[in-house]
């Protein structure tokens, strides 16, 4: 297994603006397989527990596991470790795509952002160096312009990693987002963005050494023939993620009373099969294109093209079933088109859907009991009423009035609003 890393870690010191290579012993990939062993057991050497998670003592660690990068299915993942500025925990992200194949091929398996960068930066890794690059052109930008203009700059060929506003102003579960996939919970974004480090780029060409190749190639094809034969499997569940996405998994969690809806308070929502996901597929003006990490045969991820409509020619790369039940039952829309322009946002401006989603009830519930005046800010943000939802996404990337309060998390918005808001305030 050792040979299948490339046993090196890429330290890079945002303050100093230097990097440097580090060989990682055997015993160490040994105790610590995988991309979340390898990140939680350095994030925990590493960082001070008690340290401010927005301050530059705490360190990002891009992680990959022994596989990645091979194209074995459903090994896609990096693994994405800090200290979250939403729980004050250790947090592991996962984002599938092609990310953990560009870091194997640039010739590392970790890599570990720290210090803070005087300015905003990007880190470009290839043919063994690194580049810092000020970026003031790109502060604000949404993650989607941030990948195009690094990748028309530095290559098209280089993998990217980005935050957007929301990460930028530190909203506490701002996301780091990679092509169509996302690093989307606890906050990393905002570690990124207390960092100045708007992205950075990866690639090279080293491959993945493989012990037996002809030997890891059958298993490869076999593990992908068994997929596939579930995918096709009449009733397989794999099969629906294949057909509908990830949302194919809502209607069976409503039919059980376990549909988060209502801001928690109730587990069924009404409408939900207007906002499921064969409810996209049967969209007039909606055209869906079917998405893959590297290798993996499922294709759960869903690229919708809006090409009429109230929002006609948006793009999104979703929504997957957490945004459909955070941004939809949970805050009582029923509406596909305003979720996903809801979800379409949130990617923009870098925010975790499902944070946001029950955020946003939190506020509903808030305003409707008087603890929050969104009005002062020209939004009547309520239950059923859907566009208030957009109008707060925005408030909270931006940190504009409520907003600012909504983007400390629920629990600390409930610290600030008192009451019992801390009754109906879903954290963990
Ligand atoms: S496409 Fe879906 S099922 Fe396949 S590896 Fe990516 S996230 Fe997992």
């Amino acid at each position: 297994m050792y040979e299948c890393y490339n046993r090196k870690l890429l330290r890079i010191d945002l303050t100093a603006r230097k990097y440097a290579q580090e060989e990682i012993p055997p015993e160490l990939i040994e105790n610590w397989i995988g991309g979340m062993g390898f990140g939680i057991h350095q994030l925990t050497n590493e960082v001070d527990p008690l340290s401010d998670a927005l301050s530059s003592e705490n360190k990002l660690i891009f992680s990959t596991g022994p596989i990645s990068g091979t194209g074995a299915p459903l090994f896609a993942q990096t693994c994405l470790v800090t200290k979250s500025p939403l729980t004050g925990g250790v947090t592991n992200n996962y984002c599938g795509g092609e990310l953990a194949a560009h870091i194997k091929n640039s010739g590392y398996d970790f890599l570990v952002f720290e210090g803070k960068a005087d300015r905003l930066v990007y880190v470009v890794i290839s043919d063994g160096t690194v580049k810092f690059v000020d970026c003031p052109e790109l502060a604000g930008k949404t993650v989607t312009e941030t990948e195009e203009y690094i990748k028309s700059k530095e290559g098209k060929e280089l993998s990217t990693a980005a935050i957007g506003l929301a990460g930028e102003n530190l909203v506490r579960f701002a996301s780091v987002i990679s092509a169509t996939r996302v690093f989307g919970r606890n906050g990393a974004g905002a570690v990124m963005g207390s960092k100045n480090l708007k992205a950075f780029a990866v690639g090279g060409d080293c491959g993945v050494r493989i012990h037996n190749p002809v030997a890891f190639q059958e298993t490869v094809d076999e593990i992908f023939g068994v997929l596939q034969k579930l995918n096709e499997a009449p009733f397989s569940l794999l099969g629906s993620f294949s057909q509908f996405g990830t949302g194919a998994g809502m209607p069976m969690i409503n039919a059980n009373y376990t549909l988060a809806t209502r801001n928690h308070k109730l587990c069924h929502f009404e409408d939900a099969d207007k906002i499921d996901g064969a409810a996209y597929l049967s969209l007039d003006n909606v055209k869906t294109r079917k998405v893959a990490c590297l290798g993996c045969p499922i294709h759960c991820g869903q690229l919708h093209y809006f090409e009429g409509g109230r929002f006609k020619g948006m793009f999104t790369r979703g929504p997957e079933y957490e945004t459909m039940y955070s941004l939809g039952s949970n805050c009582m829309n029923n509406d596909p088109e305003v979720l996903a322009k809801a979800h379409q946002l949130c990617e923009d401006y870098g925010m975790d859907t499902l944070s946001t989603g029950v955020t946003v009830a939190f506020g509903m519930e808030c305003a409707e009991k008087g603890l929050l005046n969104p009005k002062d800010d020209g939004v009547d943000l309520k239950f059923g009423n859907n566009d208030s939802i957009l109008q707060a996404i925005e408030h909270i990337a931006k940190r504009q009035g409520f907003g600012d309060i909504l983007a400390e998390g629920t629990k600390r918005a409930s610290d600030i609003l008192g009451a019992d808001s801390e009754q109906f305030a879903m954290n963990v």
